[in-house]
């Protein structure tokens, strides 16, 4: 009965009431600390009897509500599942560090994770082995869980994808209590349907036709995966927790590469850093390639005092040796770039500092006011400068304080409008909405790596159509609907 009882002490439950961008304010009687697959089981089972509502919770630095337990009920946490629920696989030996446990085939370049671990800890276990996990979603202090709840991306997304293509297997609680496992060697049944089992269950998902759920071409994080190239774990990763509490996850690794050089330059016209990013991309020369607007550069100036006075746009980019170091420099020359500093890997940590105190001093400025609208919005290449032109002139005439900073080499900018007043405050509202019905015309996505959660915007990517769908999926793993009830859909 022990772990059946929740904790209600309200100081306790206060760090889970929210999230990184505070814009969601939970409602949670109740904390749940399991610390096995066994225990989540037995408090989904007897969440069923009373349509109980659970919301999951990582490492809580999510910026849509995802985590937030809005509509009440309890939290659960995975803090305190520190090591797999599976035993050591032939080939993997066991890491611990800092009180968790990985297992790791070093020959292999793969680790199973327990999926409360931070990225922080990950790495560090890594760095001993020379390994990397590629997917580098910025706050390093985020779960591993989080990450693929979110399908999370960051810098080196540009050269390595998002968190979707370095997972390749998961180990889950369904919201049933029944413990789902899905190895690498699973396929598709078909092209049309997913078949996954259970001891006591077997559910059997549909594919939609692209007509009824059309993805988009982008990189994307909102809503559920489904498409006919789509592997079983798909329909799990960016799922927001809807469809169950992960436990234990693969991850595919690569050799550690110490040769890796940053670049932070400054540009003086906004032209010269699109046609220099261009460049950059068809020549396929780096692993990230970051933007920041002008506004960005003052928000950070008080902190950061060595950028230029007349820079009007930043880039920060990392080749992946000195081997390209020419020619980039000859692109620079040619876009009038300015480069303030070459920076080697192992120093590299005082530029991801750089790049990381901006959302952070966002978050910060936005949380003692009333509010931030941010967009997260990624559109095809080809459609790129128009969005560009967009932002631009439909943030300009709300008059409301805004700075643009992101993944440019993905064709994904975070747009923060920082409202003073509740007057701003909805303008800036009625600004991101034409954004996202922007976005989704020129075949953009309206969340390209932090997901949805709360935030009502999925409408605008899929329709009351796309949501039937999820919802139709969500209600065959979750037929209560008692987990993470409110991101994606109500
Ligand atoms: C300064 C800053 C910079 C950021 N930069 C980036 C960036 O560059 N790229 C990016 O993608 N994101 C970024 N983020 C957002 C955030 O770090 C990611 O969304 C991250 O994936 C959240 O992980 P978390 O462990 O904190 O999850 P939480 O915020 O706790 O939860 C996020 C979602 O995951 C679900 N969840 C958590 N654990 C599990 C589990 N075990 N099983 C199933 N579901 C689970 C939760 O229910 C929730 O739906 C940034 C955040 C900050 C504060």
């Amino acid at each position: 009965m022990g772990i059946l009882m929740g904790i209600t002490d309200q100081t306790k439950l206060q760090n889970y009431q929210t999230d990184e961008a505070a814009a969601f304010q939970g409602q949670a009687t109740e904390l749940y600390l399991p610390k096995n697959e066994q225990e989540i089981s037995a408090i989904f089972k007897e969440a069923n009897k009373t349509k109980k509502l659970i919301t999951i919770s990582g490492g809580g630095t999510g910026v849509t509500g995802s985590r937030v337990p809005v509509y009440g009920g309890a939290v659960l946490s995975t803090e305190k599942i520190t090591r797999p629920q599976q035993s050591v696989p032939p080939g993997f030996t066991e890491v611990q560090t800092q009180g968790y446990t990985i297992y790791l085939n070093q020959i292999a370049k793969k680790a199973l994770c327990p999926a409360s671990i931070p990225l922080a800890v990950l790495d560090t276990i890594l760095a001993d082995y020379a390994l990397s996990y590629p997917p580098d979603p910025t706050e390093m202090s985020a779960t591993l869980g989080g990450t693929v709840a979110t399908n999370a991306s960051g810098a080196r997304t540009f050269a390595y994808g998002a968190t979707r293509n370095w997972v390749e297997c998961l180990r889950m609680v369904l919201p049933t209590g029944d413990i789902l496992d899905l190895p690498a060697a699973q396929t598709t049944a078909s092209k049309h349907t997913l078949v996954y089992n259970t001891e006591n269950l077997e559910i059997v998902v549909s594919i939609p036709e692209q007509k009824d759920y059309d993805m988009p071409k982008t990189k994307n994080a909102a809503g559920l995966y489904l498409g006919s190239d789509m592997r079983p774990i798909d329909l799990f990763i960016g799922s927001e927790g809807i469809l169950g509490v992960f436990t234990d996850i693969t991850l595919k690794l690569i050799e550690r590469n110490t040769d890796i050089l940053g670049i932070l330059t400054y540009f003086k016209s906004q032209a010269d850093t699109l046609d220099f990013v261009d460049n950059i991309i068809q020549n396929n020369l780096s692993l990230s390639l970051e933007f920041f607007d002008a506004a960005s550069l003052d928000f950070m100036r008080k902190q950061h005092p060595h950028i230029p006075q007349d820079a009007q746009a930043a880039l920060f980019f990392e080749l992946p040796s000195e081997d390209s170091l020419e020619i980039v420099a000859e692109a620079m020359e040619k876009h009038n770039a300015y480069h303030e500093s070459l920076i080697p890997y192992q120093k590299a940590t005082e530029i991801h500092l750089f790049r990381h105190s901006l959302p952070e001093a966002i978050n910060e400025y936005v949380r003692a006011r009333v509010g931030k609208i941010a967009s997260d919005i990624a559109v095809p290449h080809t459609h790129f400068r128009e969005m560009q032109a967009y932002y631009q002139s439909i943030s300009k005439e709300t008059g409301v304080p805004f700075l643009m900073f992101g993944h440019i080499g993905n064709d994904h900018l975070h747009l923060n409008y920082l409202p003073e007043n509740a007057a701003q405050l909805k303008k800036a509202k009625t600004a991101y909405e034409k954004l996202l019905l922007k976005a989704v015309e020129l075949g953009g996505t309206v969340s390209a790596e932090h997901g949805v959660g709360k935030k009502q915007i999925l409408p605008f990517l899929y329709g009351a159509k796309g949501l039937a769908i999820i919802k139709n999926i969500k209600q065959q793993f979750d037929p209560q609907l008692i987990l993470n009830l409110g991101n994606m859909i109500k």
